[in-house]
């Protein structure tokens, strides 16, 4: 595995596989892997010729109050664990490589973005627009054929997949499924923050988006039967989310009722954790 720091040198190693007819796929993350992020590597090992990570905790879409400096970073462990997995080259840039003195642009996609962790009060907008000029970038970048993003994070696949498509971007937005420990709780980066009691309670959220589930399943469709049949498993595990919405999984607008394709998604912080999850009702994920 080539690791690599500048653009310059991406596209260096890049130029010759792609004259060579040879196909790429990208995945971006933010380090400190887990099944998760190893999903996504494998996923692009098996489709795609060259695989390319991208390793960048990205300070644009952290807001101030944010864990930035806490995040969890270890540079050494992840490039292993992305040879294991195959990875050919690993770019690993500094901040000042990707937003270099005088940087002034801005990729915000507009509709999307101001719901669940965009409102104003929770992320906002703002955290957004840090993922799609970072992705836009990091697409310039590679070039790659096919990028690969998990359903965990189902608002910013939406909105990268929005981005795409607005902007013409010539590659193919892959999202693979959420993964997920033994006992539901979804992978997370800032799980390592969670201790054994946290951990516990985090196990909430997944038990709250397994029992709408079964609210569907049992044919209750109504967004008051399915949000309360979530809020119970919530309450009892002394959660009390910052939200827990049903919306159309297609463009976010709100759903009175799981039609079609319906996300439902939650957000807690537990402990020093903001997490986040999400499952779709009614149709495929
Ligand atoms: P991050 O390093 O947190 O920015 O995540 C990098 C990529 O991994 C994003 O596309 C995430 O959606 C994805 N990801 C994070 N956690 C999971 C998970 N538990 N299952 C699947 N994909 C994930």
């Amino acid at each position: 595995m080539k690791i690599t720091r500048t653009v310059a040198e991406l596209r260096d190693a890049l130029a010759p596989e792609r004259r060579a007819g040879r196909s790429i796929g990208l995945v971006p993350t933010m380090g400190s892997l887990h099944e998760g992020h190893l999903a996504l590597l494998r996923r692009a090992r098996e489709a795609c010729d060259v695989v390319v990570m991208s390793l960048f905790v990205n300070p644009t879409q952290f807001g101030p109050s944010e864990d930035l400096d806490a995040y969890p970073r270890d540079e050494q462990r992840d490039a292993a664990l992305a040879e294991d997995e195959g990875v050919d080259l690993l770019f690993a840039p500094a901040a000042e490589e990707v937003y270099p003195p005088g940087f002034a642009t801005t990729v915000t996609v507009a509709g999307p973005t101001g719901v669940l962790d965009g409102a104003p009060e929770r992320r906002g907008p703002e955290h957004f627009a840090g993922v799609t000029t970072v992705v836009t970038k990091l697409l310039n970048m590679a070039s790659p054929d096919v990028a690969y993003f998990g359903q965990k994070d189902a608002q910013q696949a939406l909105v990268i997949r929005w981005l795409v498509r607005d902007l013409d971007i010539p590659v193919r937005i892959e999202v693979c499924p959420t993964v997920r420990d033994a006992d539901g709780l979804a992978l997370s980066s800032r799980n390592a923050y969670l201790s054994p009691a946290e951990r516990e309670r985090a196990l909430g959220l997944s038990r709250a988006l397994r029992a709408a589930e079964a609210e569907v399943a049992a044919g209750h469709l109504d967004a008051a039967a399915v949000l309360a049949a979530a809020r119970a498993q919530l309450d009892q595990h002394g959660i009390d989310p910052e939200y827990l919405e049903l919306r159309s999984a297609a463009d976010l607008s709100p759903a009175e009722r799981v039609n079609g394709s319906t996300l439902l998604a939650v957000a807690a912080q537990v402990g020093r954790a903001r997490l986040i999850d999400n499952t779709i009702l009614g149709g495929t994920s």
